[in-house]
């Protein structure tokens, strides 16, 4: 056929598809891309916002971002307003993973693909794909930390025969948000058989999922839960660790510790886990009070989903590496799935900084 650039392609296409209004591309051809993110709360977020509309627009696409406020009704009326708006392909990071069924049925029934970004939205068939990190990995790397913390693991993960026992307690992310329960099984399946020897007591006997869980992740719902349990049960013994889902909770939590005395020659900081190398985490992980995070490189989870948006805004075929793993009730989605990678103090100027992704001066 004629040789022509790909943007040309998709132009025609799209204006074969103009029977349906709002399709058509803007008058430079370029083509309107919705972004819609779950919050600002968290400093991911916003830099995942970020690097998703820059990525966009160096590819030549219009971008239409938007930040939600963990409110599900505002990001159903923003994901509507870029369907009206006219918006060829949708990223949306979700809040409640099965609330978008109705509005993606809208967007499916004017043939807009939707990528749903780090966060797998359920109970609806009109997903094109998934780009996101290998969540259970990253449960498994928090569990498994919190084990090396506590001296029950070695560096190289294998048993050093430390019996304990440790006390710990747990938290778990938002029960609306799909990751919150993989981070959660993949945390205890490494836990559960040190729980079930009595080399970890979890004190408070607060295990399952819905009881441990923090509604829209937000840290002071986790602090307001710390408070009562070391009130209740670590009056006069030690809590030697918890396992925290994202930085947005452990850093919280540490304010909680630091006012019941930890943090102190006498009585030092119980292993804390994390995720997500927030600033404030990862300053307390140079510090000595949070134990590691879970870096997840957004600029590579931007780079993926665009690079989705793009190949079908082309007619192209994106890339996937694994096309089992999430079934979200109604179909299994293809997927992209980033390596996440464990920080501690001991790795974090290789792992963070020699990879640009802070300064020595954003930690300072
Ligand atoms: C993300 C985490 C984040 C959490 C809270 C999860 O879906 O995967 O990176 O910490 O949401 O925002």
């Amino acid at each position: 056929g004629p040789i022509v650039g790909s943007g040309v392609v998709a132009a025609v296409l799209a204006l074969a598809a103009c029977a349906t209004p709002g399709a058509e591309p803007a008058d430079d051809g370029s083509q309107l891309v919705g972004v819609a993110m779950p919050t600002t709360t968290s400093q991911r977020w916003i830099a995942d916002g970020e690097n998703v509309t820059a990525q966009l627009e160096a590819l030549g696409h219009d971008v239409d971002l938007q930040f939600a406020d963990d409110d599900v009704p505002t990001q159903i009326a923003q994901i509507e307003a870029m369907i009206d708006a006219g918006a060829e392909a949708l990223v949306v990071g979700s809040i409640d993973g099965t609330a978008l069924k109705d509005v993606l049925a809208r967007a499916a029934a004017q043939d807009i693909p939707v990528i749903a970004y780090d966060r797998l939205i359920r109970d609806s068939g009109d997903i094109a794909y998934y780009a996101t990190f290998d969540n259970e990995r990253v449960g498994i790397q928090q569990g498994t930390s919190l084990l090396q913390g506590l001296g029950v693991l070695d560096a190289a993960g294998a048993p050093t025969g430390a019996q304990g026992p440790f006390a710990v307690e747990l938290f778990a992310g938002s029960p609306d948000d799909n990751n919150a329960t993989v981070f959660y099984e993949g945390a205890m399946g490494v836990l559960q058989p040190w729980i079930d020897s009595g080399v970890l007591v979890v004190t408070s006997g607060e295990t399952d999922f819905a009881t441990i869980a923090t509604p829209a992740w937000n840290g002071d719902t986790a602090a307001s839960r710390l408070g009562p349990l070391l009130d209740t049960h670590y009056a006069s013994t030690r809590l030697d660790g918890i396992l925290a889902p994202a930085d947005i909770i452990s850093v919280p939590l540490l304010d909680v510790l630091r006012d019941h005395g930890y943090g102190t020659a006498e009585q030092p900081w119980p292993v804390v886990t994390g995720q997500d190398a927030d600033v404030a985490a990862v300053k307390a992980v140079v510090a000595g009070e949070q134990f590691s995070t879970v870096y997840k490189d957004t600029r590579q989870l931007a780079e993926v989903a665009v690079q989705m948006v793009d190949a079908l805004l082309s007619g192209q075929e994106p890339e996937t590496n694994d096309v089992t793993s999430y079934d979200n009730g109604v179909m299994v989605v293809p997927s992209y799935l980033l390596q996440p990678q464990l920080v501690t103090k001991d790795n974090y100027v290789g792992v963070l900084i020699d990879s640009g992704y802070y300064t020595q001066e954003d930690l300072a």
